[in-house]
């Protein structure tokens, strides 16, 4: 195993680079080719000004990175945070390309982020940046180009303004220029509740590889935000037996199982899980490594790592966040047999639905809820064949054969492009 310094290990560039080389190797991926594809094609960062409600003018940066348009338009999500870093997006950006070819849709990748602390700030201020943010970026977004969607810390209505704002600036109403949109301006029905649904999906496909069934498997889910909120109800109903959640501040642990109906409905209520009396409290990273046999990590990078992966007991882990396991965690859970289904593919189904949000935007016409749900079932299922099938083919883990299924379809879309000179 190699040995790198924690700092190196938690960059999610180096994570997403350690995994791209393996792959790229395995691939006997050509020299040039190579060069083309482990860096983004376009990085813009721009500095936002925004006049607060104080009267006072803050400057915000933010980041659009461009991985990939060799399949179609750059597609990915904005992220609101405070520690967002370049190299985080640019990551992020690339696992949007191999993600999108995981599952075959056509579209590039992307990712954009802008430092800021949300909940410091109000609604006004909110609009203010998010709308300063799209005009900064109107030359490079766009329905053929490249075309965002929310991610952590932005939702449909960060998006309403995104497309308003492109919009206005088009003198059209141009729907498709975002994804994730609220259904009166072009969302798409199941877009909310896709990432959740794709991951249900997938710890199914799993449970049947594993001959396992869903009643008899204690799930724990990190994070209860769009991702991993939706996954727990869906699941729950399903007949998983959801007995952790882990949030900030502080998770709930039941092992008979939790009424994820009734957390659903406190958290309607209350804006947090926190309180919640059916379930004893218990600490998020102790969640991590609470004995279950299917560990969702759905909330952010980094939480699986050196530090904790050898105290693990899940058998399965699927992957509802991006990165949340760092490559040095990967050698450590292999040792240990663990079945990974990687975030490029078990997280894939809220790009999915996005695709289909795009493709109705561009029709419109707009589809029933059983048709968007029957066709990313359609896909899930099939993808997770593709990345199983190719891991036995080439007696590689799950990831590595994501990676190289992605890295393979895009690698030979370029070569017969060829490079424009
Ligand atoms: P979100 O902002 O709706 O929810 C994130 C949740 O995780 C919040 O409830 C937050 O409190 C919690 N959280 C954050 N850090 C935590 C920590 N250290 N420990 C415990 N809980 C923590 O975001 P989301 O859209 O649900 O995205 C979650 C993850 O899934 C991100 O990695 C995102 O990139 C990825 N993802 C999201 C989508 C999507 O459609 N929203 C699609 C694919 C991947």
């Amino acid at each position: 195993m190699k040995t790198v310094s924690l700092e190196q290990e938690i960059n999610p560039w180096e994570a997403q680079a350690a995994r791209f080389d393996l792959a790229a190797k395995k691939l006997n991926l050509d020299e040039g080719l190579w060069k083309v594809l482990r860096y983004p094609n376009r990085e813009v960062i721009v500095h936002i000004p925004v006049q607060m409600d104080d009267g006072s003018i803050e400057v915000f940066t933010g980041f659009r990175v461009q991985h990939s348009i060799a399949r179609g338009p750059a597609k990915g999500g904005i992220r609101y945070a405070p520690d967002v870093t370049l190299d985080e997006v640019r990551a992020l950006a690339s696992w949007m390309t191999w993600k999108c070819a995981v599952v075959n849709i056509p579209f590039g990748g992307a990712k954009g982020g802008v430092i800021c602390d949300p909940r410091k700030m109000s609604k006004g201020e909110l609009e203010r940046m998010t709308r300063r943010y799209t005009a900064e970026l109107v030359e490079f977004i766009g329905p053929e180009k490249d075309v965002p969607a929310p991610d952590m810390n932005t939702n449909e209505q960060v998006m309403a303004w995104m497309m308003d704002t492109f919009s206005m600036h088009m003198r059209q109403t141009v729907t498709a220029v975002v994804t994730g949109k609220p259904l009166s301006m072009g969302g798409s029905k199941g877009r909310r509740e896709a990432t959740g649904r794709g991951i249900m999906i997938i710890c199914d496909e799993a449970l049947k590889h594993l001959g396992m069934n869903r009643e008899d498997t204690r799930v724990i889910i990190q994070g209860f935000g769009n991702v991993g909120s939706n996954a727990a109800h869906l699941m729950h109903q399903a007949g998983y037996k959801v007995i952790g959640i882990g949030e900030v501040g502080g998770g709930l642990y039941n092992p008979a199982g939790i009424d994820i109906e009734a957390l659903w409905d406190y958290a309607g209520k209350h804006r947090t899980i926190h309180g919640f009396n059916g379930a004893e409290v218990r600490d998020t990273a102790e969640l991590l490594v609470t004995d279950c046999d299917l560990l969702i990590p759905a909330a952010t990078e980094n939480q699986i790592t050196s530090r904790n992966a050898d105290r693990i007991k899940a058998k399965i882990i699927v992957e509802g966040a991006n990165g949340p396991t760092t490559a040095t965690a990967d050698d450590i859970l292999a040792d240990k047999k663990v079945f990974i289904v990687p975030d490029i593919l078990a997280n894939a189904g809220g790009v999915t639905a996005s695709y289909f949000e795009w493709v109705q935007d561009r029709q419109g016409y707009f589809w029933k809820e059983s048709v968007v749900n029957e066709q990313l079932e359609h896909i899930m299922r099939e993808s997770f064949a593709d990345v199983v099938s190719y891991a036995q083919a080439h007696d590689v883990n799950n990831r590595i054969a994501a990676y190289m299924l992605a890295i393979d379809r895009v690698a030979s879309t370029i070569r017969q492009r060829g490079i424009y000179a």
